[in-house]
């Protein structure tokens, strides 16, 4: 079956929750298209205190109230898995779903994020949120005075462990080869720093610990195999992110890991599509960030539909 909207959100991370409120306070007949609960990241993230107004509020806890703040501005918010988007000759999208569900509508807010990449070994699951992070901003306050692991040698992991030196006392950065891939900038400030110290040349086993969570990783040598034991509170994963920029069906300009680049009013380079939060090119990705994008690219469609219904005289 095929319905009709102003404005289909597909996402329901912060981003997509903020742009469903202030699609409803436009009074734009919008749905938002979530394939789970609505909360995104938040649902994985234990304490939030970087959301201003709440010095501390449990992720789960925020994700309820910003889903409840939507809805009481009448938010039409969907369980559906959007599988791809596709652009109608006439300009408009359509929006196919996994449930044979179609929606169709002049503008699409894409707010689907991204999602880490994961180490897929014994204790990773296990130890989520109680050890294991993707988010050195998110969780790195609360491995005050600890020593903890970060695992990768991109861009991220070398950034994100300086940024952790700042709370835990001794930071090992793991990577699997004798080099970083990271840049030479990032790699000379953490080659300064004090508190890391590089394992080159292994990779991780296996995270182990107890009921209060993770206490060591099992390490591999990438070299000779042989295995060894390191002892860590902590552990963050930076070995990748990709962005969810996949079911997006048409040529889009991306930059080269498939984050999409928008203009100042969250527009992508195909009219009418709209992208918000951890997908787009941009410096940092936060909760707040996400919000912030959400409130333009809502703004912008409103104003992109009211030129679309009444486009100005030419040459005006
Ligand atoms: P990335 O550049 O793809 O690096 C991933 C790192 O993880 C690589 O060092 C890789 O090792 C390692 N790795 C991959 N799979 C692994 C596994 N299964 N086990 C152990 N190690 C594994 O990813 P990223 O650091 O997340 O960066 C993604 C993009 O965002 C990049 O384009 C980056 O430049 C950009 N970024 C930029 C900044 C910045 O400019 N400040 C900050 C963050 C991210 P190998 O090197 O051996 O392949």
């Amino acid at each position: 079956m095929t319905q009709n909207f102003d404005l289909i959100i597909v996402g329901g991370g912060p981003a997509g929750l903020c742009a469903a409120m202030y699609a409803g306070r436009g009074m734009l007949n919008a749905v938002l298209l979530e394939r789970g609960i609505p909360g995104g990241e938040l649902l994985n993230t234990e304490k939030i205190e970087d959301y201003p107004g709440f010095i501390t509020v449990g992720g789960p806890e925020l994700a309820e109230k910003m889903t409840e703040h939507a809805k009481a501005f009448g938010a039409d918010i969907r369980m559906e898995t959007v599988d791809g988007i596709y652009r109608e000759p006439d300009g408009t999208f359509r929006a196919e779903c996994g449930s044979g569900e179609v929606y169709r509508a002049p503008t699409v807010i894409i707010t689907a994020g991204g999602t880490p990449t994961k180490l897929g070994v014994p204790g990773e699951v296990e130890y989520a949120g109680r050890g294991v992070s993707y988010c050195a901003v998110c969780d790195g306050a609360f491995f005050k005075g600890e020593t903890i692991a970060v695992v990768g040698g991109g861009d991220a992991a070398v950034e994100e462990a300086a940024y952790l030196t700042r709370y835990a006392q001794k930071v090992y950065v793991i990577h699997r080869r004798d080099q970083f891939r990271a840049s030479k900038l990032l790699q000379e400030r953490l080659f300064a720093n004090p508190k890391i110290e590089v394992i080159w040349n292994r990779t991780v086993r296996e995270i182990t610990g107890d009921s209060q969570g993770a206490k060591s990783l099992v390490l591999e040598s990438t070299l000779d195999g042989s295995e060894s034991t390191l002892a860590v509170t902590g552990v963050f994963v930076f070995i990748g992110f990709k962005p969810n920029s996949g079911i997006i069906r048409e040529h889009f300009e991306h930059d080269a890991s498939g984050y999409i680049v928008t203009d100042d009013r969250m527009m992508t380079s195909i009219p009418g599509l709209f992208a918000a939060g951890d997908l787009r090119v941009q410096l940092t990705r936060q909760v707040t960030t996400a919000v912030g994008d959400a409130t333009t690219a809502a703004i912008a469609v409103e104003k992109y539909l009211t030129e679309r219904r009444s486009p100005s005289p030419a040459g005006v």
